[in-house]
Parts: C-alpha cells; sequence; structure tokens
C-alpha cells in the first residue's frame, strides 16, 4: 500500500512515513501551485498509490481516473487516521523503521563501526551511541532512534486502537 497526500495533510503524512508506508507529499513534488493537482493524479495513476486528499473536486477528477482515493474529512491528525482505518482495517499501527518521515527515503540500520556517522549530526545524544539501535536515511541522511518521542506515538496509536475497537 502506497499513498500521496496533498498539502493539507503534511501531518498525515509524517504518521503514515512512521508506520512504515511509503506516501509522497504533495508539497515536496517541487511542481508549481497550478500544475500539482494534475501531477498528483498522474503520479498516483502511474504509481498506483492511494490519494488522500481534503479537496472534493480531486476525489471526483481521481474516481474518474479510476484511482483510489480518500477524502478526508478531519483536521486533526488522530481522526485522520482513524478514517483511513475506516477506509483500509488492515493499516499497521505500529511505528516501523523503514521511512524517513522528513523526506519518504529508505532507512537503514546503522552498523557496529559507523560510529562516526552518527558523532557527526549535532542532535543525536552522544550516550545513546552503542546502546541503542540507530538508522540511517538513506536520502537525506537523517538519524532516528527509538527515542521517547516514539513511546508518546505508540501510546497514541495504542489510544487510537482502542477507540476504534
Ligand atoms: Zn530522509
Amino acid at each position: 500500500m502506497r499513498f500521496i497526500a496533498d498539502r493539507m495533510l503534511g501531518k498525515l503524512c509524517t504518521w503514515l512515513r512512521i508506520l512504515g508506508y511509503d506516501t509522497v507529499y504533495a508539497a515536496d513534488l517541487g511542481v508549481k501551485v497550478e500544475d500539482e493537482d494534475r501531477v498528483i493524479l498522474s503520479f498516483a495513476a502511474q504509481e498506483s498509490r492511494i490519494l488522500l486528499t481534503r479537496d472534493r473536486d480531486m476525489i471526483r477528477a481521481a474516481s474518474r481516473r479510476g484511482i483510489r482515493c480518500v477524502f478526508v474529512h478531519s483536521e486533526e491528525v488522530m481522526e485522520q487516521l482513524k478514517e483511513l482505518i475506516r477506509y483500509e482495517p488492515g493499516i499497521n499501527l505500529e511505528p516501523v523503521p523503514c521511512r524517513c518521515s522528513e523526506c519518504n527515503g529508505e532507512l537503514r540500520k546503522v552498523e557496529k563501526g559507523e560510529e562516526a556517522v552518527l558523532q557527526a549530526k549535532s542532535y543525536v545524544p552522544m550516550a545513546k551511541i552503542g546502546k541503542c539501535d540507530f538508522w540511517l536515511c538513506k536520502t537525506c541522511g537523517r538519524v532516528y532512534w527509538e527515542g521517547s518521542h516514539w513511546r508518546n506515538m505508540r501510546l497514541q496509536l495504542q489510544r487510537l486502537t482502542k477507540s476504534c475497537s
């Protein structure tokens, strides 16, 4: 399952990447705003991505072209995820370190002997190096590790799962 999300859904995009889903954000396409809708639609069609949008005209245009799409009603990201679960009940709700939440690039595990890569990033806590797993984005070089933000995310996702059942 892969997605493409419109400009209104930046946060949802981040969450889907954290859940391991390949999700393209419209604002990252680097096209002129007037061309954006057209590019989003052809991208979704070419790569069989599910279009996530808050724009009814886009839903109509996507449906005409046979593109799978979800109209997102809510403005709040947890509610948006709930809407997605209603559309696709099999969606994964556990954080998976395989997509960069910033750029959608693939992550790879930082191996032993690569500590210099971690030390070069000012935001990586030195005390953690050697004590937990780290991942590196193959595209933008951002480093990730299982910190407190992941625990918070898990809690939010558990709450979400409960409220859906
Ligand atoms: Zn990245």
